[in-house]
């Protein structure tokens, strides 16, 4: 069964028709390394399969559990019939954005450990026990607990981001160009800690730009042209032996 399965999946901001059918299938374990150009849906995609947006039709599945959804007759958008639903399955999808999204108002524990507390449920002494072991994971320092988002640099906000996705204990962690926010001597820090979790077989699906990243560590690279996937497949094929003519135009551009 696989972790995530979203299919035939519509989108249109009035009448910009920026996703037009696509699916997509994660099995446990898989990184998918989303690429294509700037404005061709790819953050719509994740913003989607989160329902941070509404779609306007698809079926969005996480570990065999449809998302139940009716059609709005007046947005012509997707609602979700039960929020309880809702809500349990968007903590099953970590998201990790671009420029971090942390909260500034919440040290580094309080940004790891709010969701797991106030959201799941849990213990507070055991959340931050397992705060604790995400810092370690993602390589920093338990001494960063007590500090505020803006003392930290670019990669280790987007380290605390990790540690606080991982706090969700995701079936499926999506990333939007996680790096693209970052000077370019942080972005080794954040990858190696991407590049960890797939490691340990965390179902990922990542927006990126990082060629090297999408070649070495994904299972699965999906070239998404406005709004369509144009091409998928391993990356040793995709990425050295495109069949699409546009997705070769794009990589040879430096992606
Ligand atoms: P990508 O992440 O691949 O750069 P996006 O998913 O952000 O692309 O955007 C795809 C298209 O949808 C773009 O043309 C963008 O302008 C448009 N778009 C995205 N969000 C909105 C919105 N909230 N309202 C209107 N148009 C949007
Ligand atoms: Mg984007």
């Amino acid at each position: 069964m696989p972790n995530l399965l979203i299919e035939n999946i519509h989108k249109r901001y009035g009448t910009l028709e920026v996703l037009k059918g696509v699916s997509l299938s994660a099995e446990p374990g898989d990184v998918i390394s989303l690429i294509g150009s700037s404005g061709s849906g790819k953050s719509t995609i994740l913003r989607c399969i989160n329902f941070l947006e509404a779609p306007n039709s698809g079926r969005i599945v996480i570990k065999g559990e449809e998302l139940k959804t009716r059609l709005d007759p007046k947005t012509g958008e997707l609602v979700a019939v039960d929020k309880q639903q809702l809500k349990r399955l968007r903590t099953s999808l970590a998201m990790v954005f671009q420029h971090f999204n942390l909260w500034s108002h919440m040290t580094v524990l309080e940004n790891i450990t709010a969701t797991p507390i106030h959201v799941q449920g849990m213990d507070k002494a055991q959340a931050i026990a397992k705060a604790e072991l995400y810092l370690d994971k993602v390589g920093l320092s338990r001494d960063l607990a007590k500090q505020y988002p803006a003392f930290l640099s670019g990669g280790q906000q987007q380290r605390v981001a990790i540690a606080r996705a991982l706090a969700l204990e995701p079936e499926v962690m999506l990333f939007d160009e996680p790096t693209s926010a970052l000077d370019p001597e942080r972005v080794g820090e954040v990858l190696r800690v991407m590049q960890n979790l797939a490691e340990e077989g965390r179902t990922m699906v990542v927006v990126t730009h990082e060629m090297s990243f999408a070649r070495n560590v994904s299972s699965k690279v999906v070239y998404l042209h406005e709004g369509q996937i144009e091409e998928e497949g391993p990356p040793e094929e995709v990425l050295v032996s495109p069949r699409s003519p546009r997705l070769a135009q794009f990589l040879a551009a430096g992606g």
